[in-house]
């Protein structure tokens, strides 16, 4: 980040605007709105100037630049067409360290002026640390059309209420629980469809309702986090990802999908690698429990789908016997986000009319799978946790019979910027395997769906 965002406080304090230019009349219209006491210093004035002046809201010094004009003023804009007076400005303002910004240069500026998306006092700033403004208005834009200009009434209507709520609901806890509920509930949605006045009624009666002991209640998230593009979430998922307190994430949980869970919350690692799986598992429904039962809203992210190869249900089931409130959000599962990723269609009306998930772990050395199921025609087999036991998977499905020249591919970190495509046969997956040695996570789709990959292939 080459530039800290702060929202100051101007009220009153006095702002310098050199230049009489309409960038310079723009430039202190910015700093009107946020009610500094400006101070404009220019021989000249252009029309928006002059129209400022007129209206009496800032104070004209009729003269060129001098450095006493610098005076005690909090920060000044040089905003001139003279690049020399603008360098000027600079250096004399550094020397006395007075907060500078020259307009369109920012090698001279100590600070800049973001994109303004001013839904008050709710108010976001956007910057492309003077790289690309036009980018930065155009994101703003698209801010525009999301965020509702009725946005501002809800901040003001929690203002209004925080004393009140702060004098029922005792802790900061309480509080924020209850303030998450309410902004997503009917309240929100009177104030967004500018029904003030029945926003304020809902609110008192929920203010009236509310259980304190409801409130302190924990509950448990599982989400599916899908295989790795973040774009790939649900908003279900992001939304309880943005009210968790705490989450217990898996190795397969990117980095930019851990960024998306709310900032407060405390990260906790539980990745887990083949061998010691059971043991783990255990303690990691345990920490669920306990942290529920301590009123906190759990987030269980999981890579995927949580109930596809998640082992989803095993967690869900402690929760369940303690009467833990818990929700399942389901992701999409590698199988979906891959072979969509590699252009292989899992389906297709000319290749294959069924198809059928397995996991390849191996049981104590070997694989334990409905062989006589998955040598079918027609169909498209998936294989999750396969790269151990690849060898052994591409003996068993000759063995019993699927021909040696089907079509397989394999697709490692599928989804991710990192995702990388093998396309062979059954009968050499484990040559592959030995030369390109992939790594995990890695799935392994079998079938002829995965000769389309060579021209369906997009990503
Ligand atoms: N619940 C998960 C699966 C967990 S099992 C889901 O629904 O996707 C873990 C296996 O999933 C890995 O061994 C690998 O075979 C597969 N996998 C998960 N994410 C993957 C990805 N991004 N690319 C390739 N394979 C992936």
């Amino acid at each position: 980040m080459d530039y800290l965002p702060l929202f100051i406080n101007l009220k009153d304090r006095s702002c310098l605007v050199v230049g009489g230019g309409d960038v310079a009349a723009r430039k202190a219209n910015l700093l009107l709105k946020s009610h500094a006491t400006v101070t404009i210093v220019s021989p000249s004035l252009s029309l928006a100037s002059q129209a400022l002046v007129d209206d009496n809201k800032l104070v004209w010094i009729n003269s060129d630049y001098h450095e006493e004009h610098l005076a005690d003023h909090f920060l000044v804009i040089a905003a001139t067409d003279d690049e020399s007076v603008n360098s000027t400005v600079y250096e004399q303002a550094k020397l006395k360290n007075t907060l500078v910004n020259v307009a369109d240069n920012t090698e001279l500026c100590d600070f800049i002026l973001p994109s303004i998306l001013d839904r008050s006092p709710i108010v976001v700033a956007i910057s492309s640390g003077g790289k690309s403004p036009i980018l930065a208005r155009q994101l703003r834009a698209r801010l525009e059309t999301l965020i509702p200009p009725t946005y501002g009434n809800l901040a003001r209507l929690v203002g209004r209420y925080r004393d009140t709520v702060k004098a029922k609901l005792p802790t900061l806890g309480l509080r924020r629980r209850f303030w998450s509920d309410l902004l997503q509930g009917k309240v929100a949605d009177h104030v967004l469809a500018g029904r003030d006045e029945q926003a304020e009624a809902a609110l008192n009666v929920l203010l009236e309702q509310t259980d304190t002991h409801e409130l302190q209640q924990g509950e448990v998230y599982l989400v599916g986090a899908g295989p790795g593009d973040p774009e790939l979430l649900t908003f279900k998922a992001l939304r309880l990802m943005q009210q968790a307190d705490i989450v217990f994430y898996d190795r397969l949980v990117s980095k930019e999908i851990l960024e998306l869970v709310r900032r407060e919350a405390e990260q906790v690692y539980v990745g887990k690698q083949r061998a010691w799986h059971a043991v783990r598992q255990e303690e990691i429904n345990q920490l669920l429990v306990t942290h529920a039962k301590q009123g906190k809203r759990v987030l269980r992210l999981k890579g995927g789908d949580p109930f596809i190869f998640g082992r989803g249900g095993e967690e869900i089931e402690s929760l369940a016997a303690e009467s833990i409130p818990f929700q399942v959000v389901p992701g999409i599962t590698a199988a979906s986000g891959c072979s969509t990723y590699a252009g292989i269609p899992l389906t297709h009306r000319d290749y294959s009319q069924s198809c059928i998930f397995v996991t390849g772990q191996l049981k104590e050395g070997e694989l334990d799978l409905n062989w006589s199921a998955l040598v079918q025609t027609r169909q498209t087999v998936v294989v999750y946790m396969g790269l151990a036991g690849l060898a052994s998977l591409s003996e068993q499905l000759q063995k019993h019979g699927m021909d040696p020249n089907t079509p397989a591919a394999l697709v490692q970190q599928g989804t991710t910027a990192h995702q990388k495509v093998w396309v062979s046969t059954i009968s050499k997956l484990p040559e592959v395997s030995e030369q390109e040695k992939p790594v995990a996570p890695t799935l392994v789709i079998i079938g002829h769906v995965v000769n389309l990959h060579e021209q369906l292939n997009w990503f």
